[in-house]
């Protein structure tokens, strides 16, 4: 089914932007040098003396200065890819770098200028461009965008934007995102708006959009289809999907202080670029047979780009200035390892999902049915032309190939015709007096009722027509104007640059071959006329060699570097992960009870599809004891009772307990901590003293007609200094407690129990 083709190369190109004004006011230095001849950055170190450093050399396919031109980028590199997309390839581009180093002005770039847009809306002009210029071919085109955030999918097109989708496998199709809208677009107006909702749909709910776009992933797909006859009369459908991918910026999250949450948010947004990396660098080394595709969401949905069957492009992003130095060569390397990854792209022709093949086969379907009508209603015609009745006769046949051309004024002639003679006869009916009342009820009813059938039956003939014509709108054809002279003309200005386009890059890959060659022509000059001249050029030889073994080393010691720190890092996510897992190990293991804790462990599986542990619903299953069975209903009552209630319910009359739902249980009392109160053991004088004394006491009485008397006054003998709390009278309630030790009589003694107050010295 798909034309395989060799194998070739992920295409790695570098952008270095320009220094932006605050660079250029701290008065920072540019550390990077770009030869876009030879294809190549070289990084100079700003921290150790510039003499015994060497500077740093990188090689790509091609490499871009602050002075590049946005439509440069595109006609040399991204042209071809969207061009194999148009032909039924998978294509990818990646803007891969740190955040502010120009990803997304060279996936976007600024929207309305021509100048500088990016290659989204570049090629939505080529794409649109290639079609209005096609001929015989009918075309589908498609877009979708989403966002990948801390390992979640969001649609950006969708109307639900708290909604988080999931990634499904088919044999057939591979990897795809489940529910993911796409909006089938006619024009470059049509898709730039489904551009615009969904970058709007990305900035809201963001609280600072650059640090969310620095976080975050976000792919735009256009999926383009064509159909196509083949010499053979067969139809043939290419699909072609390009990725158009933003990816976070590349700096490393801080997770130094991070705990819980935040540390888990940083890891996870580094989740996806790391696998990247993982990804790239398994492919690349060649003895591992796996590729840990899996480990994220992100390298799972571009699995076809990575050593798969797309072309893909990698545009790194670099910064000039020189605190940026360790980013830029960060980047460097990594996409210095990416242009190893060999993938084997692949025609996609008559895939099984191709949307192009169902919009035929639907309009087809719908087709038919509209001939099946209008042959109805000839048939009825000629048949009432003939002098038949004109009755609604189902008999199925169709009607021969000269209806199709029936225009659209002898629809409206006929639909006219039928509704006028329903009228006709409808008066008719009226003002023929030969009929009985109730027999003329009957046939104007009759009568109405054929009418708003017909009415019915044109609406949906209407509606059915206008289907068709919805969906054939979708369908983009090309070659209208063929022969317009300025479409002719830009066309080749295209081609030219092109042309350009292509020589600069054999230029450059000429250039490469001939450095490789000086080297090698260096060695083959064995003959050497003097003694003097071969230790020269052998000290030359010698320098040159020196150098390049000074420069490896210093790249193996960098790099060793990097992977320190990259592991110690990752090590201390490890031991908070661990200390993490540790709490809850011991929460579970002290504060959830055994049976709980199996409960929930016999729920727990792995979903596959899905990658993390899930836990099933709660649902009967036979043989599972553990689940606790629930009590039964009491047999016609429809809870279940206890047997106090049930018991009451039968014997009392009363409502109480009809539809109660209270068991009865024990009370489980706590288990006794005291002792019985034991009297103490008195001495019998003692006993007899008491006895006495309490013997000698007066009932107390008390006597209200003290509480006018003035405070403060003489307190009776015996008793001590005291004083009313305040000079509020005190309610009447009170008052009557007969509890003062005080002689009631005494003349402005308080009638209220008091606090002895101090002991008098
Ligand atoms: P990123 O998406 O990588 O975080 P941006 O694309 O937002 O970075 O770029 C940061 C800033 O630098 C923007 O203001 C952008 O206009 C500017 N910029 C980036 N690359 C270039 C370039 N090649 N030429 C001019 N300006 C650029
Ligand atoms: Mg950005």
């Amino acid at each position: 089914m798909s034309k395989s083709k060799s194998s070739e190369s992920v295409k790695v190109v570098v952008r270095c932007r320009p220094m932006n004004e605050r660079e250029l006011a701290a008065n920072f230095q540019s550390v990077v040098g770009v030869d876009v001849k030879l294809g190549q950055i070289v990084v100079r170190n700003p921290r150790e003396a510039s003499a015994s450093e060497h500077p740093k050399v990188f090689t790509f396919d091609s490499v871009y200065d602050w002075n590049s031109k946005q439509i440069d980028l595109y006609d040399e590199t991204f042209r071809p890819l969207v061009d194999s997309v148009l032909l039924g390839f998978n294509g990818t581009i990646f803007a891969y770098g740190q955040t502010g180093t120009g990803k997304t002005y060279t996936m976007e770039g600024v929207r309305d200028d021509i100048e500088r847009r990016g290659v989204i809306p570049n090629s939505f002009e080529h794409v649109f461009t290639h079609i209005s210029r096609s001929q015989n071919q009918q075309y589908l085109v498609r877009a979708s965008y989403l966002e990948i955030y801390q390992e979640e999918i969001k649609d950006l097109l969708s109307k639900d934007q708290t909604r988080r989708l999931e990634l499904r496998e088919r044999p057939d199709t591979g990897v795809y995102v489940k529910d993911l809208s796409s909006f089938v677009t006619k024009s470059v107006r049509e898709i730039e708006r489904v551009m615009n909702v969904g970058n709007q749909n990305r900035s809201v709910g963001a609280t600072n959009m650059n640090e969310h776009s620095s976080r975050s992933h976000a792919i735009f797909v256009i999926t383009v289809e064509c159909s196509e006859l083949d010499d053979d009369g067969e139809n043939h459908i290419r699909v072609g999907k390009l990725n158009l991918v933003d990816l976070a910026g590349s700096e490393r999250q801080t997770k130094t202080g991070a705990q819980g949450e935040r540390l888990k948010e940083a890891t996870k947004i580094n989740l996806s670029l790391s696998a990247l990396g993982n990804v790239i660098s398994s492919l690349v080394d060649g003895r591992s047979s796996h590729i840990p595709y899996r480990d994220s969401k992100l390298t799972r949905l571009l699995q076809d780009s990575l050593g798969g069957n797309a072309r893909t492009v990698m545009v790194a992003n670099i910064g000039p200035a020189s605190y940026n130095v360790e980013e830029t060569l960060t980047t460097l390397r990594y996409s210095n390892r990416a242009k190893n990854i060999k993938n084997k792209p692949h025609i996609n022709e008559d895939p099984k999902d191709a949307l192009l093949r169902e919009f035929q086969e639907e309009i087809a379907r719908l087709k038919e049915q509209l001939q099946k009508r209008s042959g109805r209603k000839k048939k009825r015609r000629g048949r009432r032309r003939d002098g038949s009745d004109g009755e609604d006769q189902e008999n199925g046949e169709m009607e021969d190939e000269e209806e199709e051309d029936e225009d659209e004024d002898d629809k409206a002639d006929y639909w006219r015709e039928q509704q006028e003679k329903l009228e006709r006869e409808r008066k008719a009916i009226m003002e023929d007096h030969s009929l009985v009342a109730e027999g003329k009820v009957l046939l104007l009813k009759e009568k109405e009722k054929k009418m708003e059938d017909l009415k019915k039956e044109r609406e949906a003939g209407e509606m059915l027509s206008a289907k068709v014509k919805a969906m054939e709108s979708k369908l983009l054809v090309g070659g209208k104007n063929i022969v317009d002279h300025t479409n002719e003309q830009q066309k080749m200005l295209e081609l030219r640059r092109q042309e350009i386009a292509e020589q600069k890059r054999r230029e450059r890959e000429m250039q490469q071959q001939m450095e490789n060659r000086d080297e090698e022509t260096l060695e083959l000059k064995e003959t050497y006329s003097s003694l003097h001249q071969e230790v020269d050029i052998k000290t030359k030889k010698l320098k040159k060699l020196f150098a390049k073994l000074q420069a490896v080393k210093a790249e193996i010691h960098d790099i060793q570097e990097a992977h320190i720190n990259e592991r110690q890092e990752l090590e201390q996510t490890q031991n908070e992960l661990t200390r993490d897992l540790k709490l809850k190990h011991l929460i579970i293991e002290n504060f959830i009870p055994l049976e709980e804790k199996n409960k929930i462990v016999n729920r727990a599986y792995f979903d596959e599809e899905d990658e993390y542990w899930k836990i099933k619903p709660i649902t009967r299953i036979e043989d599972d004891h553990q689940m606790m069975s629930r009590p039964l209903s009491a047999v016609g009552c429809r809870r279940p009772l206890s047997h106090y209630a049930r018991m009451a319910m039968i014997t009392r009359p009363e409502m109480r307990y009809k539809g109660e739902n209270i068991m009865m249980l024990d009370l489980d009392l706590p288990a006794r901590t005291t002792k019985e109160y034991q009297e103490p053991v008195i001495a019998p004088k003692v006993a007899a003293a008491l006895e006495s004394a309490l013997k000698d006491e007066d009932e107390i009485q008390v006597d209200a007609s003290g509480f006018h008397s003035r405070l403060g006054s003489a307190p009776p003998a015996g008793g001590s200094l005291k004083k009313p709390k305040s000079s509020r009278p005190r309610t009447g309630k009170k008052s009557s407690t007969p509890t003062s030790p005080y002689s009631p009589s005494s003349p402005g003694s308080p009638l209220y129990p008091q606090s002895r107050g101090l002991v008098p010295k």
